[in-house]
């Protein structure tokens, strides 16, 4: 079982997180837990690590990774406690683990460090033994032997990570929506919950700006075959028991085979803060992608959509492509820098982009969805900068002052708005 930031974001909330666990504990379940930070507490942990002063120097970093970890990690301390001592006044034997207690593997990436492996022993010993294991989220220990964070949301990826590690049969995701959406609720008052997703498409979707899940969970419970419930820490904990056959709303994502009624689109994804940069006049010849994306890569700005034009006459092509907005700054900086070995004659850049995508497995084998967005915007006077696809999504770069139309629009053309009541 896990929850996130805003199930337990009070001392009242933590409380009824226990009643959740106490039910499936009493229905005879051994249970392990993974909690997150209150609500808002990791931002203001990262926004403390901001606020401090930096090392002087030309080559320092920012500010170091490890302490970062240190820092931002101590959220998921408290409320593990928390959870640990509100299931005890109930009378069930519970104790929190930190990352390095269980211990939890990760890399040595710090900041957004990927999990090498986790030791279940303990945990599935004492879980025999009818104590339940409340287990701090999002962090874990690197081979430095310090605190490691598994990157913003990496709560999740602790949790399936841990339902892997304990082979465990269920890994239920409570948060504060009753499931996934084919598109994001808080945009689209119309959009509807999704009864099973597959590996897939939630991964697309999660890369594609669907917050509901952390990306790498969704690639962790892909390899391991975890089969995940997303489902809402605010219904009535004692009125959803499923061990007792009640069916509680969430979504469950699972392997394409067991989803019977296959859509052609399934759901509608945004994210913000991309910026668009385009170099002017390149020279059309070999080595030039490379010359422009090398030294993008070297210094770390992750590049997304990237579209070249066939040239004319063969000589000179214009090359867009997208960054987070928050790497721009450097981008132009590396561009710069390398202008005589790109040969470029202008770079011009545009921040405050969003790319809104269209997702479903549907998509392999129907021709015409992608038409269908186009002329969809069209009607609306979206003005479309970019578009990328693979086989199963599209994704369609535009004007930030157009997101939430573009995801409405997008949402009605593919006919996934839910019926009015
Ligand atoms: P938690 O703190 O429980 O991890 P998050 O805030 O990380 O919760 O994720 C839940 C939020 O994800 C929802 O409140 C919702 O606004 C957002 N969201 C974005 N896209 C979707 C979607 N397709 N379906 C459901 N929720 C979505
Ligand atoms: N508390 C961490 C964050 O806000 C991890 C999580 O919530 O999943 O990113
Ligand atoms: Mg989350």
């Amino acid at each position: 079982m896990k929850f996130g930031g805003t199930s337990v974001a009070d001392l009242e909330r933590i409380h009824n997180v226990a009643r959740h666990v106490k039910r499936e504990h009493d229905a005879g379940h051994e249970v392990a837990v993974v909690v997150s930070a209150m609500a808002g507490k990791t931002n203001e942990l990262v926004s403390w690590v901001n606020q401090m002063p930096t090392v002087t120097g030309s080559n320092a970093p920012f500010f170091d990774a490890r302490e970062y970890d240190s820092i931002v990690a101590s959220g998921e301390q408290v409320t593990s406690g928390l959870l640990a001592i509100a299931l005890q006044s109930m009378g069930i034997d519970a104790r929190s683990w930190l990352g390095w207690q269980i211990p939890l593997q990760t890399n040595n990436a710090h900041g957004a460090a990927r999990i090498e492996d986790i030791d279940g022993g303990e945990i599935i010993e004492r879980m025999g033994a009818g104590q339940v294991a409340v287990v701090a989220g999002f962090q874990g220990i690197a081979p430095d032997n310090r605190i490691a964070t598994l990157g913003r949301g990496g709560s999740d990826t602790s949790a399936v990570a841990l339902a892997a590690g304990i082979k465990a049969d269920r890994c239920d995701i409570y948060t504060d929506v009753d499931g996934v959406y084919t598109t994001d609720p808080r945009v689209a008052p119309s959009a509807q919950r999704l009864d099973r997703v597959s590996f897939e498409e939630m991964l697309e979707m999660a890369s594609l700006g669907a917050k509901v899940l952390q990306v790498r969970s969704v690639e962790l419970a892909m390899v391991h075959g975890v089969r995940l419930f997303v489902r809402s820490s605010f219904d009535d904990p004692d009125a959803t028991d499923s061990a007792a056959g009640a069916n509680p709303p969430g979504t469950l994502i699972c392997d394409e085979d067991e989803i019977v009624e296959q859509q052609i689109v399934t759901g509608i994804a945004y994210a913000k803060d991309e910026a668009q940069i385009s170099l002017r006049r390149v020279a059309d010849k070999p080595g030039v992608a490379a010359a422009v994306f090398s030294p993008l890569a070297e210094a770390h700005v992750n590049v997304d959509m990237i579209v070249q034009n066939v040239s004319e006459d063969g000589s000179v092509t214009d090359m867009t492509f997208t960054v987070p907005d928050g790497d721009l700054g450097k981008a132009k900086k590396v561009l710069e820098a390398a202008q005589g070995d790109i040969g470029y004659e202008v770079v011009q850049s545009d921040p405050g982009m969003v790319k809104v995508s269209v997702i479903g497995i549907g998509m392999r084998s129907h021709a015409g969805v992608a038409s269908t967005a186009f002329q969809a915007l069209a009607d609306k006077g979206v003005n479309i900068r970019a578009i990328t696809t693979s086989e199963i999504k599209i994704s369609i770069l535009i004007d930030s002052d157009y997101a939430e139309l573009a995801v409405r629009t997008l949402h009605s053309a593919y006919g996934l708005d839910k019926e009015a009541a």
